[in-house]
């Protein structure tokens, strides 16, 4: 099944762009609301980094979630689409002192810390401000997920968080500076996970270390378990809403939360990601060795997920019902990794077909880059298009 789109609309604008469905995008906003709301103290972030085109924050925000930034420039999104800076957390492995003191200045829910020569500078410069910053720490809880290599955070080789051995360290460091106010753990272990388990696993080791604090009477209010959620790149269409019951409810089941704690989530591909795809059109078709090649006007610079994580996004042509045959579906740009998949079944294909690639709503426009001199991408919401 191909998915709908408003192909008449297509033939106005300049191709590539992002269409993004807003339907589909407040359906799944209600369902995270929806879930979210059967447990008392379940906070949901926005993950900005997946998608910060200033339309969808807007709905995103209007759904009452906040907003996870993890650079200066996502804070400053985050507070020009509405967010509340109350509901802003910021993580990051390499803060400068200005995202700091933008954060400072907007009086952040919390920093996610991860390293102990950070919290130093977050201390000074809270304290030339006369301020304090509430801090939780960014635990690398040595969790594998089971996704591709280069978007697994949570392992003791990955840069990021601090392991749990400095955990005890670090924490008594903080109680000790004069312009931290230490509120609690926070954890992200990867991208597109779709096997609970390593939820599951992710839950066991916090409980671990609330047991280590709790025996030094050391209380925290919050848990923040970072995003991670997956979906389905195959099967757009089968369920477009990725299952946040079965989500949530792993957390409730396995996570042991003291009644006065706040758990917080930064899902963003798990909302962003299968309400948008990146549409092109078809500039040739080429005769090859062996195959044939649907070169598209749309390049890795307007999508870089396939060249950068070698990651399947279905392609179909929604402007042809043809029988199907075999391309290889690549851009314009001069790289040999500029393949958007190989051997797939397509519509026959001609000049100026329309080309969908779906579930291209996280890490697809925020990712544009302008290599060869390319434009960057316009993204286009279905409420503007009818
Ligand atoms: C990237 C990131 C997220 C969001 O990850 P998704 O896989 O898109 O849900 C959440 N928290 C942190 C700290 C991140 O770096």
């Amino acid at each position: 099944m191909k998915g709908t789109f408003p192909t008449h609309k297509f033939r106005e604008l300049r191709t590539p762009f992002y269409y993004y469905d807003t339907e589909l995008l407040r359906e799944t906003l209600a369902a995270v609301t929806g879930e979210i709301a059967r447990y008392e103290n379940y906070k949901v972030h926005y993950a900005i980094k997946s998608n910060a085109n200033p339309k969808l924050l807007s709905i995103i925000r209007e759904s009452g979630l906040g907003a996870d930034c993890v650079s200066g420039g996502e804070i400053r999104a985050a507070v020009k689409a509405g967010f509340p800076a109350g509901k802003i957390v910021f993580a990051g492995v390499g803060k400068a002192d200005w995202e700091i003191n933008l954060a400072l200045d907007y009086d952040i829910f919390c920093f996610n810390v991860e390293s102990l020569p950070e919290l130093d500078v977050i201390n000074e410069l809270a304290k030339a401000k006369d301020k304090t910053a509430r801090v939780a720490f960014r635990i690398n809880p040595d969790v594998g997920a089971h996704t591709h290599a280069n978007i697994t955070t949570g392992l003791a080789e990955n840069k990021f968080g601090i392991s749990m051995q400095d955990m005890d360290r670090v924490v008594d460091a903080a109680l000790e500076m004069s312009h931290i106010q230490f509120v609690g753990l926070h954890f992200h272990i990867g991208s597109q996970i779709l096997d609970m388990g390593d939820f599951v696993a992710l839950c066991n080791r916090i409980n671990e270390l609330q047991d280590r604090l709790e025996a030094r009477h050391i209380r925290i209010d919050h848990i923040n378990v970072g995003g991670g959620l997956g979906i389905d790149y195959r099967h757009p269409n089968r369920q477009p809403v990725p299952d946040f019951k079965s989500y949530f409810a792993t957390y409730a089941k396995n996570l042991r939360l003291r009644p006065h704690q706040t758990l917080h989530f930064e899902p963003g591909r798990a909302i962003t990601g299968q309400c948008g795809s990146l549409i092109s059109r078809v500039l040739y078709v080429k005769q090859g060795t062996n195959k044939q090649f649907a070169i598209l006007d749309a390049g890795f610079t307007d999508l870089i997920r396939p060249a950068l994580y070698q990651a399947y996004h279905k392609i179909e042509n929604i402007t042809s019902e043809e029988a199907t045959e075999t391309y290889d579906v690549v851009g314009p740009i001069c790289e040999s990794s500029d393949v958007f998949g190989k051997a797939i079944d397509l519509n026959k294909v001609h000049r100026g077909d329309f080309v969908a690639l779906r579930s291209a709503g996280a890490y697809g426009e925020i990712m544009a880059s302008g290599y060869n001199c390319r434009e960057l991408p316009q993204g286009y919401t279905s409420d503007e298009l009818v």
